[in-house]
């Protein structure tokens, strides 16, 4: 290479490593100063939260608030998560990521379609009378898997292995109520049978300080709707 070429590179080089040296000293932090989140403290204002992040994270637009080390400092002497969110395991229905929250905010007691035993019941139970969680959602959500394998079980009789019979257990009865209702059967097992987990957690004594609502998460269109 001729000496004024090698000359050139070297001092191109050498600008463009000044230029971007530059640059990352003046490229402002993204997030300085993380803008105030509201934390709920009645279960109208938590449900309100919760529904407003999930419209923020369907639209693609998430703040992906509470993340950061210092939340992490804050809360690691105690934790006042507003919102108790029983849900399905499904690997597409991440509770924290469907409604836009972050470390500490949201107490997730998760199981295959999201059915209720002792352990739930008491987690459930430690959020609302230790933690104080004015508000507990149960979250189903389209096309869960443990539905589908109930239905199965029901239609063709489809055997259910070892520890899953629990889940269908749990589910046949909500699958019994809509089976041959119009629409899709589906769906509307989804429908009824987090409609059946709320209304059990509602009659329970142990929860009476809470409010407990019950919604469907769609997976197509990122959106959860409150069931009536
Ligand atoms: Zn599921």
């Amino acid at each position: 290479m001729p000496s004024n070429r090698r000359a050139f590179l070297a001092a191109t080089t050498a600008a463009l490593t000044a230029t971007s040296a530059a640059s990352a000293a003046a490229a402002p932090d993204p997030h300085p100063h993380p803008p105030p989140h509201p934390h709920p403290t009645t279960a109208r204002g938590a449900l309100a939260e919760l529904l407003a992040g999930n419209r923020r994270y369907a639209a693609g637009h998430p703040l992906h608030p509470h993340e950061g080390s210092a939340r992490r400092h804050v809360l690691a002497a105690e934790q006042h998560p507003f919102a108790v969110v029983v849900g399905c395991v499904d690997s597409r229905v991440p509770p924290e990521l469907v409604f836009d929250q972050g470390l500490g905010d949201l107490l997730c007691i998760r199981t295959a379609g999201q059915v209720l035993d002792e352990a739930v019941l008491g987690s459930v139970q430690y959020g609302v009378e230790v933690l104080h969680i004015p508000l507990v959602l149960v979250l189903g959500h389209e096309r869960c898997g443990a539905v589908a394998a109930t239905l199965a079980h029901l239609r063709d009789g489809a055997p259910v292995p070892g520890h899953l019979r629990l889940l269908v257990e749990e589910i046949m009865p909500a699958a019994r109520r809509t089976c041959g209702l119009p629409g899709d059967w589906a769906d509307l097992t989804v429908r009824a049978h987090a409609a059946w987990v709320r209304d059990a957690i509602r009659a329970d004594p142990a929860f009476a300080s809470a409010q407990v609502a019950a919604a469907r998460f769609d997976l197509d269109s990122g959106r959860v709707a409150v069931l009536p």
